[in-house]
């Protein structure tokens, strides 16, 4: 007779966030489910995983959906950030052309609260274009992948908080690297801000609290946000926690063991 073990609920779990962790772990100890969690290979020393991990893009929607079938996946989960649109829109794309369902953990984003000094842009591009032009001190938290973008704007005395320590680009003259992963501390970014006498913030609207320190830190020191809005992600079945994510796993995977699946 089949058993769970020889027919597992599979999951096929999209990472490179906090809650992809969690969830993780939480995944991790389910009988009956085997996940796999799948990340993009962008820094060196990704958080510890208690699931198999496998690294780098599938190459496209058809990679992906050739993966979906080849692995027999049950569940896409989507635990991505919010502005990692591609690899959303791809897993919206090879979900149903491979007839598998899709589930998205998407955290709300945050909205100006007290005394926040927000302007909001559609793109990094345009954020970084709205910096005043004599020299400011600008604290980015806009990741790794924008570094390029700042060199638009090479006269500002830029700190810039990345996971990876690196060596600032030799385009940006003024520039200081501080690596360091999340999640961050208010009082810490306040201290960071002081001593960098920060005049302007440029950041992602990743929402989310590991990440949401810099904000306060903004507003208790009344500096600037330069705020990025989120790209746009195709229509698609989301929940904002990793305990509602598990709750829809647990009624979907009862429903297919009730089916003898
Ligand atoms: P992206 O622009 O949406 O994706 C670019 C390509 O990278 C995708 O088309 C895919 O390649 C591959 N990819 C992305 N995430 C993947 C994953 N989890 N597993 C396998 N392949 C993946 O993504 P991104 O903005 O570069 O972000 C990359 C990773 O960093 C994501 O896991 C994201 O959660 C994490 N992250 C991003 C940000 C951010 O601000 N963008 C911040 C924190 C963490 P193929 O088309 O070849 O499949």
């Amino acid at each position: 007779m089949m058993t769970k073990l020889d027919n597992p609920y599979r999951i096929l779990l999209l990472g490179g966030t906090s809650e992809a962790t969690s969830l993780a772990q939480s995944l991790a100890d389910q009988n009956g489910i085997f996940t796999i969690l799948s990340l993009a290979g962008r820094t060196a020393n990704p958080a510890a995983s208690p699931l198999p991990v496998r690294v780098g893009g599938f190459g496209g929607v058809d990679g992906l959906t050739e993966y979906l079938t080849s692995e027999n996946i049950d569940l896409i989960v989507d635990a991505t950030h919010p502005f990692a649109a591609r690899i959303s829109n791809n897993a919206i794309a090879a979900s149903v052309a491979a007839h598998v369902p899709l589930l998205a953990i998407e955290r709300p984003p945050w909205t100006p609260a007290g005394t926040d000094e927000w302007s909001e842009f559609d793109s990094v591009d345009a954020a970084i274009a709205a910096l005043p032009d004599t020299p400011q001190d600008v604290f980015s938290g806009l990741g790794r992948q924008a570094i390029n973008a700042l060199s638009a704007a090479p006269q500002h005395r830029y700190v810039i908080r990345v996971v990876d320590a690196s060596e600032p680009p030799t385009n940006l003259p003024h520039a200081t690297i501080v690596a360091a992963r999340g999640p961050f501390r208010t009082e810490d970014d306040i201290e960071l801000f002081r001593k960098h006498g920060i005049s302007h913030v440029l950041a992602k609207n990743s929402g989310g609290s590991a990440a949401y320190s810099k904000i306060e830190a903004a507003r208790m020191l009344g500096i600037k946000v330069l705020m990025v809005r989120r790209p746009a992600i195709a229509p698609r079945k989301t929940v904002t926690s990793v305990e509602d994510a598990l709750a829809w796993i647990e009624t979907h995977h009862q429903r297919r063991s009730e089916r003898g699946v």
